[in-house]
């Protein structure tokens, strides 16, 4: 049985916190100078990267420093740095394609480092770097994210400012909890396309609100069915300005599933927490090179959209100590939950199953559902009690068949 215990980093969770700053008018002005000042020089030293064909931080500070110094007055040292690395990092990450140097928005959101900004914790103040001089700023925020501020290692900031609203986030390291023991069994979660996830607690999600019975998720099926009639009909105009359209379009669905995922893995992770559950989810690497095409495969449109669902509630489970497994998704769907009994046949229609071995009927997802927090829990034990711990069959065994195929057809 394929297990992958959650792979959250040891030493803590990255998190980003957001503050809103409180500038007085003379300090926004400032503020507003020194975000423009900032991207004005990251676009100078981009330009000179891609000229030169340079973008290793070391080579690319050597070409830029001066030049970039001389040509955007009031840019400090330390600013100057930050432009330089800002533009490498930019490159490197591929935000930026080297076919054309890439241009910074002018008021688009500045990295602060260390060297930058200062916090003044007691005074609920932030120091932050400006052509005109440090401008000492009052910042507020939700209380956990101020705790967060107070007490942790921090690292660098983004200072935005958007629709009038100055904001600085935070790249903060939280401690990791420990994972508690599971008491009561495994939350399964199936994931699909016409309900986007379906719980073993027999919770439709995103659901309109947030809980209802299986089948009743229809206005995110709606929306996603106009979206992708919209697209067809573009796709056909097929115009510099219908493509243009179209790439709003995708991000617009893009941020859309982005927000169902995380109400999703909210809602799973807080339920799981409250009853003292774990969390199994079906693990999408583990199915590629199957022989026979699993239902994942033919999904392929939102694919991405899967596995994000799973890095959400891989992590929001690590934050708040709750136990994590993927299980191997073969026959999911086909598997009778209460006898064991696996076979195509068991599923006489479109999201419905009926068993054959023992009548067994109800909602194919939710039926699904429950066979993952099964393999859940039993991945779980295997790979957690002491005797099987690193034996091997636990975690490389990945292609062999879940415990419930042996009850026959
Ligand atoms: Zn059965």
């Amino acid at each position: 049985m394929a297990i992958r215990r959650s792979t959250a980093k040891r030493h803590g969770l990255p998190t980003i916190v957001q503050l809103r700053l409180t500038p007085a008018p003379a300090q926004a002005e400032a503020l507003t100078a020194a975000v423009l000042l900032c991207n004005q020089a990251a676009t100078v030293v981009s330009r000179l990267a891609w000229q030169h064909r340079v973008f290793t931080v070391v080579e690319l500070h050597r070409l830029a420093y001066y030049p970039v110094r001389a040509q955007v007055a009031g840019l400090g040292a330390q600013a100057a740095v930050r432009a330089i690395a800002r533009v490498a990092g930019a490159y490197a990450n591929r935000r930026a394609s080297k076919k054309r140097a890439h241009i910074f928005r002018p008021h688009g959101a500045v990295p602060y480092d260390a060297r930058l900004l200062s916090w003044n914790r007691d005074a609920r103040t932030v120091s932050l770097w400006t052509p005109t001089g440090r401008v000492a700023v009052p910042y507020t925020g939700r209380p956990e994210d101020l705790k967060a501020v107070d007490g942790l290692p921090m690292g660098e900031a983004d200072l935005i400012c958007r629709r009038g609203v100055w904001l600085l986030q935070v790249a903060v390291t939280l401690p990791k909890p420990q994972t508690r023991e599971p008491v009561g069994g495994f939350v399964g979660v199936d994931q699909g396309v016409a309900n986007l996830a379906v719980t073993s607690d027999r919770v439709v999600l995103p659901g309109p609100a947030l809980a209802g019975p299986v089948g009743s998720n229809g206005h995110v099926r709606t929306l996603r069915e106009r979206r992708h009639r919209q697209r067809r009909r573009l796709q056909k105009t097929g115009t510099a300005a219908a493509r243009r359209v179209l790439r709003r379009l995708a991000g617009r669905e893009h941020r859309m599933m982005t927000d169902l995922n995380h109400q999703i893995s909210k809602h799973v992770v807080r339920e799981a927490e409250r009853t003292g559950r774990g969390i199994a989810l079906e693990d999408l690497q583990g199915i590629r090179g199957r022989v026979r095409a699993h239902r994942f495969q033919r999904r392929t449109l939102h694919s991405w959209a899967f596995a994000q669902q799973i890095a959400f509630t891989r992590y929001k489970a690590a934050r708040a100590g709750v136990a994590f497994v993927l299980v191997d998704p073969a026959y999911t769907s086909q598997a009778c939950p209460e006898c064991g009994c696996v076979a195509r046949a068991n599923r006489p229609a479109r999201g419905r199953f009926v068993c054959t071995g023992c009548g067994l009927a109800g909602h194919a997802d939710h039926i699904a559902a429950r066979n993952i927090a099964t393999r859940g829990a039993a991945g779980w034990a295997a790979v957690n009690q002491p005797h099987a711990t690193g034996h091997p069959s636990a975690r490389r065994d990945r292609e062999s068949k879940p415990p419930a195929s042996t009850g026959g057809s």
